[in-house]
């Protein structure tokens, strides 16, 4: 008597588009084809979320959907930013595994195959790190900054140089449709998650075509999200400057006294000097009051607890 098969496993795809015109036909090709030698041992879905794109996107996955069953489209009621159309795609799944890619071909297809062997050999979220990476002398600076912040600051090791790219066990995604907060810094989140995790190092390319959809001011809030989200450093920041603020004008008040009394003389009105002192002190209170803000804006937020995105279309099952 033969057994009967195993069930075959299940491994969904999980994929972001805003105003990727250029980049998903060629991206679907792409994975379609990487994903090939996966074909006859897992069952396959592409689920694709179109974060209220504007140009013609949505038309594009729309005749994906139509040519391939394995394509699914959920398609937000607008743009809703990167993290929150991921959440949108995780809570729509219930793969045995799901891979989180960008959609503008930064993310090579191929590597997916390792995550699946990693994930095959006991690990249950397993990032795809980056070795190199073909961006802009700007974003790459300014991204090696923030990962040496970040790994300062948080309250939990998240790994470096590491993007959304990544493959997560069904139990990993269940735990994380439990973190509903709004200021989404999903790296973080998975970090804290737990679980077997490990790293597989790839090569970034540059984008296929179009433009990114993180110009300057989202990826500053995303780093907020992700230091602010992640650790309360900065508000004992707050105290520490305070205090050597403080030991300054001790300083300050014993050298005045010492003028005062031993060279009278030299005794002068110091109007550069208090001016100086004046203009510091109020910007440091300022930044301080900001970083509070900071704080305290992203606490009304949480607190008004809307709803993360508004779905308006489903093309297809997301399983
Ligand atoms: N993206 C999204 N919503 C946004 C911005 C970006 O879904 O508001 C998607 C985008 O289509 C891509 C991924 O998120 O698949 C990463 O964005 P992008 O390539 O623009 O960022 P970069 O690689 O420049 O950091
Ligand atoms: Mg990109």
């Amino acid at each position: 008597m033969t057994e009967p098969p195993a069930a075959r496993r299940k491994i969904a795809y999980l994929l972001p588009v805003y105003n990727e015109e250029q980049s998903v036909a060629a991206f679907h090709r792409a994975l379609v084809e990487a994903t090939e030698p996966l074909r006859d041992r897992y069952d396959l879905q592409f689920l694709y979320v179109d974060d209220g794109s504007q140009d013609r996107s949505f038309e594009h996955l729309v005749a994906l959907h139509e040519a391939d069953s394995r394509v699914v489209v959920l398609r937000l009621s607008r743009n809703f930013g990167h993290q929150k159309a991921v959440t949108a795609a995780l809570d729509a799944c219930h793969a045995d595994a799901a891979i989180i890619m960008d959609t503008d071909l930064q993310d090579p297809p191929a590597v997916s195959l390792e995550l699946v062997e990693r994930w095959e050999a006991g690990a249950e979220v397993v990032y795809a790190q980056r070795r190199t990476r073909d961006d802009s002398w700007f974003k790459r600076t300014t991204a090696h900054a923030f990962y040496r912040v970040l790994s300062k600051a948080a309250s939990i090791d998240i790994p470096r140089d590491t993007g959304d790219f990544r493959l997560l066990d069904r139990r990993v995604v269940e735990e994380l449709t439990k973190y509903r907060e709004h200021n989404r810094f999903l790296r973080g989140m998975v970090s804290h998650v737990g679980f077997t995790q490990e790293a597989v190092l790839f090569d970034r390319a540059r984008r296929h075509g179009g433009t990114s959809g993180y110009p300057l001011a989202k990826m500053l809030k995303l780093a907020g999200d992700g230091i602010f989200g992640f650790s309360t450093a900065p508000l004992q920041l707050i105290s520490r400057v305070g205090l050597v603020f403080s030991l300054l004008s001790l300083i300050g008040i014993a050298y005045a006294v010492v003028v005062r009394f031993a060279y009278p003389e030299n005794a002068v009105p110091g109007w550069a000097f208090l001016a100086i002192t004046l203009f510091l002190i109020g910007g440091v209170q300022i930044s301080m009051l900001g970083i509070l803000g900071s704080y305290l804006g992203r606490v009304y937020v949480e607190v008004q607890d809307r709803p993360l995105y508004s779905v308006a279309t489903v093309l297809g099952d997301p399983w």
